[in-house]
């Protein structure tokens, strides 16, 4: 018997490929591949060029610039294509930092919890001079307005605090953190890579001044993302060259990737009213099946604030790289955290920023669901489940927990 088939088969067997790991990518959406496909095709032209296959391509942006807009309750005048978050999140902390340097403000904060494309930024920025301050979190994984207002000084020019994490998914407080920011004459961006097309956005609600997008994790593709930039704030452009972008990032544009992006937008919206709630379904019954399923489980972060997809659980006495291989030995795909960290043996600063301790640290399972997951497939992780966790701890002399924890 081969072993071709769409779901794999192993000695015989069918084994059935799951994929649990959608904050770190997603599959493309139908229509993006359609979008996308067409434009690789037929659509040539460079966005800047005056002739019809530039004003083709031209139009092609502004489709996509207009149905990110609507993503996130803005003027499409307002939205700048990136290659993706991270460079949305580099964007705005470097052009901010930068252009607010000669009115004297050279700190910057942040939550602890945030991803590389913010912490790494801040060190980077560090080292030539910047101050930075990380603000910590609770044990939920939440981030009290209060720390970042002791935070702020006369001389901040951004606060950044991620509007959903990555690792565990809670939702923080942004619009109450951005009036906060704001009344000391500070800029507030925030990373919405997980929570865009998650949950609904409004940029005026939120009351930020940036926001950072990214294709890929919203069914999206990889390479193509945005920075929402609110008309009139004032931010150094980081890459130079051409007048793309209103001068803002320059750049021939990425167009199938762009078109991408915009229809990865249109798709999200259109099921913003559905499908996080049929996310959520089969999220907390996975969570349910293993807290009742496997002795020694908890969930970690706040669960009642959190992105409908996600949820980041700690197997006691387990090593969570040997059960992410293990999982994948059995045709599931799960991630120890942020993709950026996995491969490593570093545990998890999201769950360090928590005060969890160091085993705590090392022995959680992140599992975040999207469009192609089925009640079928939870039901069969949470069969294996018992099985794999019960080997893993008696390969390694772990004392097997008596029931469950919540
Ligand atoms: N911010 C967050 C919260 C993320 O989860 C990620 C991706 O893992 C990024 C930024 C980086 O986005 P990209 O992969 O598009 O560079």
């Amino acid at each position: 018997m081969g072993s071709k088939s769409r779901n794999g088969i192993m000695k015989g067997k069918v084994l059935m490929r799951i994929y649990f790991d959608h904050n770190a990518t997603t599959p493309l959406h139908p229509d993006v591949a359609a979008s996308m496909t067409r434009v690789l095709k037929e659509d040539f032209g460079n966005p800047s060029s005056v002739h019809q296959y530039g004003q083709r391509a031209k139009a092609i942006l502004d489709d996509a610039r207009g149905a990110v807009a609507v993503l996130v309750g803005a003027e499409p005048a307002e939205v700048v294509f990136t290659s993706g978050g991270t460079e949305a999140d580099n964007f705005a902390i470097r052009g901010a930092a930068e252009a607010l340097e000669p009115a004297g403000r050279r700190h910057l904060v942040a939550s602890a919890i945030e991803h590389e494309a913010v912490l790494n930024t801040f060190k980077a920025l560090a080292k030539r001079g910047w101050q930075t301050t990380l603000v910590p979190v609770d044990a939920r994984g939440v981030v009290d307005p209060d720390r970042v207002r002791a935070a702020l000084t006369d001389t901040t020019a951004l606060v950044s605090v991620m509007q959903a994490n990555n690792e565990i998914g809670t939702i923080q407080p942004i619009a109450e953190i951005a009036a906060i920011a704001h009344e000391r004459g500070a800029l507030m961006h925030t990373d919405a890579v997980q929570s865009a097309g998650k949950i609904p956005i409004d940029v005026a609600a939120l009351d930020v001044d940036l926001l950072a997008i990214s294709a890929h994790k919203f069914n999206g593709p990889k390479g193509a993302g945005a920075l929402w930039i609110r008309r009139g704030t004032r931010l150094a452009a980081i890459l130079t060259g051409g007048r793309h972008e209103r001068s803002r990032r320059a750049g021939t544009e990425n167009v199938p990737g762009l078109a991408g992006l915009g229809a990865a937008a249109v798709a999200a919206r259109a099921k913003l009213a559905t499908e996080p709630l049929r996310l959520a379904t089969l999220r907390d019954r996975l969570e349910a099946g293993i807290l009742a399923g496997v002795p020694g489980t908890a969930v970690n972060g706040a669960r009642d604030s959190r992105v409908a997809n996600t949820t980041n659980v700690s197997f006691d006495g387990v090593e969570a790289e040997s059960l992410l291989i293990a999982l994948d030995l059995a045709g599931v795909a799960v991630s120890t955290g942020s993709a950026c960290s996995s491969g490593t043996l570093e545990p998890s600063h999201v769950l360090r920023a928590m005060g969890f301790p160091p085993h705590r640290t090392q022995n959680s399972i992140r599992f975040s669901l999207g469009q192609d997951n089925t009640e079928a497939e939870v039901a069969h992780v949470i069969d294996i489940l018992p099985g794999i966790v019960q080997k893993l701890r008696s390969l390694t002399g772990a004392r097997q927990p008596a029931s469950a924890r919540h």
